[in-house]
């Protein structure tokens, strides 16, 4: 039997006037709670779900920090996790940025990483990082707990924009954090229940149904994006390819940002849409939300689960 989906906000208390388990949603609900186990044991910590990935970094933290502490950020990550940090600088949040490459830096309260980033693919020394003495956060979005578990690394923290590939299927906006620890999670539970950063049942229903999926379609994914890799640094017009090894998503660069756009633009199975993770692939030239972030010319390419040869072949065509 699949998992009920209970979208009630209250249940009733128990015969001695008790609240029994669930009370009222925004303080838990039995299908965020189920969502919540299976990712539990996804990433061997407690995992707590949030309205979106943004939501979730917004709620981690505040919860963790204080103002004029620092976030020490990998440079080259997802760029709305930066906007995000500046949005919440009036609450003095600060951030440096730093190549997640090698160790963080010194005088931060909290490490940031991303594995691997978003659209830079580059890969965290999360050894450096578990050697520093602030808490460490790994969003792990992209590699999935099918390739990476940062908790088993020394991590804090693993944050997902769950909207990606653990729901799989681009039609649930969710977020989530993983802790090590217990005691962490119960207050940042307690915070969420407070400040109200929380999931709603049904995108946590698809969640789940999702989860049964993930390691086929992130394998398959992985073995596709590997080989479209590969094709890609072979073709002329393609100047860079960036491909870590190990998940869906890639990014490569032509000559310039309307070469770009017109690769993007003459796809035919390939989308022209943002986002990540899906069962669809997806292609955009990403200056047009990062600006001089990014290489003008720079691709992201975030591989479904077409047949691969057909993958290519649309590649091809818009590159020639
Ligand atoms: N982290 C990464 C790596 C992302 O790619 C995204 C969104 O693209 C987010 C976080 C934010 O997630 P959401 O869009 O679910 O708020």
């Amino acid at each position: 039997m699949s998992e009920p989906l209970d979208r009630s906000t209250r249940w009733s208390y128990d015969e001695r006037g008790e609240p029994r388990e669930f009370s009222y949603q925004r303080f838990g609900s039995p299908t965020v709670s189920a969502a919540e186990t299976a990712l539990s044991e996804l990433e061997g910590g407690t995992a707590l779900l949030f309205p979106s990935g943004a939501g979730a970094t917004t709620a981690l933290v505040l919860s963790l920090l204080g103002p004029d502490d620092t976030i020490a950020l990998a440079e080259g990550c997802y760029y709305g996790t930066g906007l995000t940090f500046a949005t919440l600088a009036p609450w003095g949040v600060r951030v440096v940025e730093f190549d997640q490459t090698g160790p963080p830096p010194d005088g931060v309260q909290l490490v940031w990483l991303e594995a691997p980033s978003n659209p830079y693919l580059t890969m965290p020394d999360l050894e450096a990082a578990a050697a520093h003495p602030a808490p460490v956060v790994v969003d792990a979005t992209v590699a999935t707990p099918v390739h990476l578990r940062p908790l088993e690394h020394g991590a804090d923290f693993v944050l997902h924009s769950a909207t990606k590939y653990l729901a799989g299927h681009d039609d649930a906006l969710l977020g989530a954090v993983a802790c090590r620890d217990e005691a962490v999670a119960e207050e940042l539970r307690t915070f969420r229940s407070r400040t109200g950063i929380v999931a709603a049942p049904d995108p946590a229903w698809l969640l789940l149904r999702g989860l049964q999926t993930l390691e086929l379609r992130v394998r398959r994914q992985t073995e596709t994006a590997a080989l479209l890799a590969e094709r890609l640094r072979e073709h002329p017009a393609v100047e860079t390819v960036r491909y870590p090894g190990l998940g869906g998503l890639l990014s490569f660069d032509v000559a310039d940002a309307e070469t770009a756009r017109k690769v993007e633009t003459s796809t035919r199975t390939i989308v022209n849409a943002t986002s990540l993770g899906g069962v669809t692939s997806l292609i955009e030239s990403r200056s047009r939300w990062e600006g001089e972030r990014v290489p003008p010319g720079l691709l992201r390419l975030s591989v479904g689960l077409e047949d691969p040869e057909t993958l290519w072949g649309d590649l091809r065509q818009a590159l020639d």
